[in-house]
């Protein structure tokens, strides 16, 4: 069998869950919350289906729940998306981001990924027939290098896919960062997507820099975000999109053959639950309070502390507690002192091994006040 993508096998946070399960490790490997959702957003989806509402929704959305969106973007960023033709409710930012490649992206055009970066990017764009451009991030402090950028780019570039607050890195990008790539691209016909699932998860007083701020950018940019990240429900799968309106028909061409439409109660639900904006107001010090807690825990081993200046993410160089590698040391400190990570090698196309794993903090201050317990060993 000639298969599409030789490279691929099952994704690490798989992996790495099951170990954590058959072993009984405290699991902070895979990104998501242990503990659930506020219990009206459930109350809202059972409502919405005794309400009857369980047949397809619009194509490209509940226009509630597009509304809602973009009362929120225009509110925290000041650009208005209209929700008729701009904002596309989609099965989580994982479709979000492989519909806009797929809109988008033809056989040989160049997309440039920043790495470390998410799995999902580089299989998505091969699927399209493109053509992957991996320029690092500063080594050392995952920072954009905008020459390095520069360098990448060339007439066959057709998109670059961004990430703030960046995971796995935990990094968040400056006003200055966005201006310089908005810079970069002003003179360009290249084509942005942002991945900004981790959008309210921004700490120490920083502002989350929305694509949306930028007017250069917002013009070529899809901006992605999850719904599974902010209201603590990563299994529900809902997200969404927003675009100028000539990519957003392209983006819904696709979206409208590979899952036509998104879980209608549960729009129904988050177009509710979004009026009031304070959960996501308050997320920010939500976790920065697990943040907090951590670390404190952390800074009592051998590991060297990364910043962790947004996302649900903490980084730890693992040099003075282990010769092992990266992926190995993940493997032990799962079956041996009983807590997954995720080895940042995962994030790379070459493995590149840098000492450095990754853990999950969304859980409950229990959970890792457990995991605390376990790595205070080392
Ligand atoms: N992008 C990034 C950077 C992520 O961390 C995740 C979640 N793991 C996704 C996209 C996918 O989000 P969703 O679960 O909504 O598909
Ligand atoms: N985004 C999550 C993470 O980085 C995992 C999602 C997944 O398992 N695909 O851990």
């Amino acid at each position: 069998l000639q298969t599409k993508l030789p490279a691929v096998g099952t994704t690490i946070f798989t992996v790495m869950s099951a170990l954590a399960a058959e072993t009984g490790a405290v699991n902070l490997g895979q990104g998501f919350p242990d503990f659930n959702c506020d219990p009206k957003l459930v109350n809202d989806v059972t409502a919405a289906m005794q309400q009857g509402l369980n047949q397809y929704p619009p194509m490209a959305g509940v226009p509630a729940l597009r509304e809602a969106i973009s009362r929120k973007i225009e509110a925290l960023h000041g650009h208005h998306y209209r929700a008729a033709d701009e904002i596309t409710v989609t099965a989580g930012a994982t479709q979000a981001i492989i519909t806009a490649i797929l809109a988008i992206v033809r056989p040989g055009d160049e997309v440039i990924v920043l790495e470390p970066c998410y799995d999902s990017y580089v299989p998505n764009i091969e699927l399209a027939g493109g053509v992957v451009v991996r320029v690092p991030l500063t080594p050392g402090t995952f920072r954009p290098d905008f020459d390095r950028i520069a360098a990448a780019m060339s007439p066959r570039t057709r998109a670059i896919l961004i990430n703030s607050p960046h995971n796995p890195s935990a990094t968040v990008w400056s006003q200055q960062d966005m201006l310089r790539l908005q810079e970069l691209l002003a003179p360009t016909d290249i084509f942005l997507i942002s991945d900004e699932v981790y959008e309210h998860m921004v700490f120490d007083g920083q502002t989350h820099q929305s694509a949306a701020r930028f007017p250069g950018l917002a013009a070529r940019a899809f901006i992605v975000s999850s719904f599974g990240k902010t209201y603590h429900v990563t299994g529900w799968k809902v997200g969404y999109v927003a675009a100028p309106a000539a990519l957003s028909a392209e983006f819904r061409k696709v979206h409208q053959f590979n899952v036509f439409t998104v879980n209608t109660p549960v729009q129904h639900a988050l177009a509710q639950y979004m009026a009031d904006p304070k959960p996501y107001l308050d997320l920010p010090a939500f976790y920065q309070h697990k943040r907090d807690l951590f670390r404190a825990g952390l800074a009592r081993t051998r590991f060297k502390l990364l910043p962790s200046e947004g996302s649900y993410f903490q980084c730890v160089d693992i040099s003075e507690v282990s010769d092992l590698g990266e992926a190995d040391f993940a493997q032990w400190l799962t079956r041996e002192i009983g807590v997954a990570a995720i080895p940042l090698s995962a994030f790379y196309g070459d493995g590149f091994d840098q000492r450095v794993v990754r853990f999950c903090f969304a859980k409950k201050d229990e959970t890792l006040i457990a995991a605390l317990d376990r790595l205070a060993k080392l």
